[in-house]
């Protein structure tokens, strides 16, 4: 889209939002569960009706599965004319692994029926979805798992266990992964099955984590069921959807990190020069910290960079492929490495778990860094995205990791 016509849809962005987004909201849904008290559960109702109307939950998706149809520059533009507000969509939040992996999953390998069924659902953000992929000894090789589902007339019959099931206390739906066949090789036995998780056979038990929420869950199938026509993709091929669904994930991944509702607006560079202080020149006054300040900034900006000239490059329809591997690496180390810098700026002011005498942000900044070594494992490890790297990317030699 030219940019003139962009400017015009930006335009026309900026009228809708000041007319629908209801301004109780501003700032607000970061961590949109904790958020979402009593007396702002109606307008988050309302928004993610009205988003829902316009397609601004899925803005990329096609209108036929309740998007908008819109291109990548298009929702970038709905993003930003949001961010300027306080605005957040926060469907793909509620939808869970939904809009981000589940969903465009769906799109290339669903059958008509399961796209008419789930897609619009998603979309709306009316159902969360989780996804039943580790298991206790099946993460990183996750070919060697053994939840097991059996035909049983019109259904399948699944039992087994999967471990750090994001939001399956929560979720409606689960996209799993089991295996179908105990004969054949081990990638070829598998199947992805779309799952009810309101149903006695599956029950779940909430982990809980170091920063001290508990996101995710062990999940137990014990003579779960689901119809056979929520088979995703070809039986026994459903390692091939699921290396799409993870490189869908890897994608969504990509993104060194946002900034904290309860935060300040204030740089990094400016956020140091306040702790630690400025030498003659104005300068941060800590030399060793200011090149890690600069080296970090420069990552970033490389990082960030690298995103725009994909994006460029593909004219905004971003194919996802093996390099959101690399994508997803140098955002986690971006992300890890200001986190840390934010940590030790601060000094004692920067490891405080609670109490007045730390700010909210200061408060925040130690819970985003204990969080943040999880993004070298969900998704794939750091060593195992290193792993795809070498092998789909550079064509070097098989490793261990065969995928
Ligand atoms: C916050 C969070 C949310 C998650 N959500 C979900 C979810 O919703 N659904 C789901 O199914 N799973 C989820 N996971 C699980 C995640 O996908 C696994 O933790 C991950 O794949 C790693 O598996 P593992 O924990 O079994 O570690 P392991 O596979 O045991 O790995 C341990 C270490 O060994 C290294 N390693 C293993 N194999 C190799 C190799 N071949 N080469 C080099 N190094 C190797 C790894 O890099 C890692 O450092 C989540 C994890 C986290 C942290």
């Amino acid at each position: 889209m030219a940019n003139e016509a962009l400017e015009t849809f930006r335009a026309e962005a900026a009228e809708w939002l000041k007319n629908n987004f209801p301004s109780t909201l501003a700032g607000k849904g970061m961590g949109i569960e904790g958020e979402m008290t009593e007396d702002t559960r109606a307008d988050w109702e309302t928004w993610r009706q009205r988003l829902t109307e316009k397609g601004w939950g899925a803005p990329t998706w096609p209108k036929e599965f309740g998007g908008a149809g819109l291109s990548h520059p298009e929702a970038k533009v709905i993003a930003q004319e949001m961010g300027k507000i306080g605005a957040v969509n926060h469907i793909p939040l509620i939808a869970g692994m939904g809009v981000t992996m589940v969903g465009p999953t769906i799109m290339e390998y669903g059958t008509d029926d399961q796209k008419a069924r789930h897609l619009p659902r998603i979309a709306s953000g009316e159902i969360r979805w989780c996804l039943g992929l580790s298991e206790p000894n099946a993460g990183s090789d996750l070919a060697g798992l053994s939840t097991k589902a059996e035909i049983d007339g019109d259904t399948f019959r699944i039992n087994g266990q999967k471990v750090w099931t994001s939001g399956a206390d929560i979720s409606q739906w689960c996209g799993a992964l089991v295996r179908t066949d105990s004969n054949a090789a081990k990638r070829d036995g598998i199947s992805f099955v779309l799952v009810p998780m309101d149903q006695e056979g599956i029950e779940t038990r909430p982990i809980k984590l170091i920063s001290g929420a508990s996101p995710f869950c062990e999940t137990f199938f014990n003579d779960a069921r689901t119809d056979k026509s929520e088979l995703l993709g070809p039986l026994n091929q459903g390692w091939s959807v699921v290396k799409r669904l993870l490189q869908h994930e890897r994608q969504s991944q990509t993104q060194a990190g946002t900034p904290r509702a309860t935060g300040s607006r204030k740089s990094l560079q400016e956020k140091a020069k306040d702790y630690v202080g400025t030498d003659a020149m104005g300068r941060l006054a800590d030399a060793d910290l200011r090149n890690r300040v600069a080296r970090h900034l420069m990552d970033a900006q490389a990082h960030s960079l690298t995103i725009g000239r994909i994006t460029a490059e593909a004219r905004g329809n971003v194919e996802v492929s093996a390099a959101a591997s690399i994508l997803k690496n140098s955002a986690t180390f971006v992300a890890q490495t200001r986190a840390e810098l934010n940590l030790e700026i601060a000094g004692s002011q920067g490891v405080g778990w609670e109490g007045d005498h730390f700010s909210a942000e200061e408060l925040g900044n130690v819970k985003d860094w204990l969080f943040g070594k999880a993004m070298s494992i969900y998704g794939g490890s750091f060593e195992v995205q290193n792993n795809i790297i070498s092998k789909n990317i550079l064509g070097l030699p098989e490793t261990t990791q065969k995928d």
